[in-house]
């Protein structure tokens, strides 16, 4: 498993409030933790339940429903929760900021959330949104864990107004959480993982649906036989539900621009096969196989012979 650093010897944060401690909220909470990125943690969301157990858990200071009292304080607040929550949340949260407070996310869509924030942040904190591009099928504070984020890209996306020491500071702590920062404008963002995340989604959520859809003596032998492939997209297509509707509902126009790329290529790949050009589907799985290694070499993927599904269990690129 990928390892955090030491402590930091200066906390980045007094005070860090996590509104939404699920499987990305705890993974933020336990790696700052651990690197002593913040000297106290707050912790805020909507049910009781999941607060109580994240306290159980040790990953607060104080925890509270009332996401003014939870933001009252920090200088630094970070929204994990599901990217349609945002707007409501950024209302509710805005009177109670301090000057100088930090306001962050960690949504997998990028325009959507900054249209969403941007209109209810008062002049005086500083809207810096995020993307860390690692998880997995799991939710829930139990699911969390320090080691996420190491050597994941974690994506920044200010724009010609961000206050520059507040994304200095973004960019600091996700470092200190173990990312590479990279930043770039929220439509870029949202085009860039509509190919590399949205679409590969889809594209499994429709192919297991199709084989749940299938005869019960086919189905049976899918499941048995699952190993083949099948294995891999069950796992992606296990994912949140909540989570990727909002993300589909928006990101809506970049992922229906993929989907429009895709079911062309899809196309071609079908008359291939009709014309039987083996040529043609060899060159284009040529083409796919380079990929693959390039992503093996830039240390996003491992070349193990179970496609690292052990290894990288411990967080893959959403
Ligand atoms: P999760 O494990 O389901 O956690 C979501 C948390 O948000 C839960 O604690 C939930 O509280 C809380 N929540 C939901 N609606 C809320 C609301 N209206 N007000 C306050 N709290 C609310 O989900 P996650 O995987 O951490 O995803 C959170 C965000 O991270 C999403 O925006 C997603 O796009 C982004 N992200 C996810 C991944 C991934 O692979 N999972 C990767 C990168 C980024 P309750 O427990 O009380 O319902």
């Amino acid at each position: 498993m990928e390892r955090l650093g030491p402590p930091l010897e200066e906390p980045i944060f007094d005070t860090l409030t996590v509104v939404g401690v699920g499987l990305i909220g705890s993974s933020i909470i336990r790696a700052a933790k651990a690197r002593k990125a913040a000297r106290r943690f707050v912790l805020a969301g909507r049910s009781q339940a999941t607060l109580d157990r994240a306290m159980e858990l040790g990953l607060g200071d104080h925890a509270t429903r009332d996401l003014a009292e939870a933001v009252r304080g920090a200088d630094c607040v970070i929204l994990c929760v599901p990217v349609g929550a945002n707007e409501a949340i950024g209302r509710a949260i805005a009177p109670a900021l301090k000057p100088g407070a930090i306001v962050s996310d960690v949504g997998s869509v990028k325009g959507a959330v900054v249209a969403a924030l941007a209109p209810s942040m008062p002049p005086h904190a500083h809207l810096v949104p995020a993307h860390p591009v690692a998880g997995t099928e799991q939710s829930g504070p139990d699911a969390g864990f320090a080691s996420l984020f190491v050597r994941r890209w974690c994506i920044l996306t200010p724009d010609a107004k961000t206050d520059l020491a507040a994304l200095a500071k973004m960019r600091a702590f996700w470092e200190a959480l173990g990312s590479n920062v990279e930043t770039m404008s929220p439509e870029h963002h949202d085009l860039v993982l509509a190919i590399t995340s949205h679409l590969p989604h889809l594209i499994a959520y429709n192919t297991v649906g199709t084989a749940s859809d299938l005869e019960e003596h086919l189905r049976s032998e899918v499941l048995k036989f699952s190993a083949g492939g099948f294995r891999d997209f069950t796992r992606i297509a296990a994912s949140d539900p909540t989570m990727w509707r909002d993300v589909f509902l928006t990101n809506r126009d970049a992922v229906l621009e993929m989907l429009r790329r895709f079911n062309a290529d899809l196309q071609s790949l079908q008359t291939m096969i009709e014309q039987g050009d083996g040529p043609g589907l060899f060159d284009r799985f040529t083409r796919t196989r380079n990929i693959r290694r390039g992503i093996v070499d830039l240390g996003q993927e491992t070349a193990a012979p179970d496609f690292g599904r052990r290894a990288m269990a411990d967080g893959d690129g959403r």
